[in-house]
């Protein structure tokens, strides 16, 4: 028994525009939100590192798992539009989806509003960083570096 942190456990559902799990082993993925942190886990075991942040390493299989800051500058490696959206996001389209590469990892999501159309191009570096939302959820997003 000991310290093993419940699994059930609300902090997930601030993330995001809506909420979709409340069990996970990385909640604490929340706390460095809210501290303007987005942070991905790192294995101690083999070294691999993992956005979205994962409690078990897929290389090794360890659980040995210690938290890295998503920091400094990523390039975008695709992007797309969306003009149709799942439930709950059908307010924000169009709005762009990317994926950042940071060398040893990648990071999926999506592009602020404030970035314009035509300046997002392939191999642009971008930063991560927290976004709060009106409606008190948090998510990230990407901005030009
Ligand atoms: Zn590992």
């Amino acid at each position: 028994m000991g310290g093993k942190k419940k699994e059930m456990d609300e902090r997930l559902k601030r993330f995001g525009t809506v909420s979709f799990t409340a069990t996970t082993k990385v909640n604490d993925f929340i706390d460095h939100l809210e501290n303007g942190a987005v942070a991905g886990t790192r294995c101690k075991g083999c070294g691999e590192r993992f956005f979205p942040p994962r409690a078990d390493c897929a290389t090794c299989l360890d659980s040995e798992m210690e938290w890295f800051p998503v920091d400094g500058k990523g390039k975008l490696l695709s992007f797309s539009q969306l003009q149709y959206a799942p439930v709950g996001f059908t307010e924000d389209v169009p709005y762009w989806i990317a994926v950042l590469d940071y060398g040893d990892y990648k990071v999926f999501g999506r592009i602020a509003d404030g970035v314009a159309a035509e300046e997002i191009k392939v191999g642009m570096p971008m930063i991560t960083r927290v976004n709060p939302l009106a409606n008190g959820q948090i998510n990230y997003v990407f901005e030009k570096a």
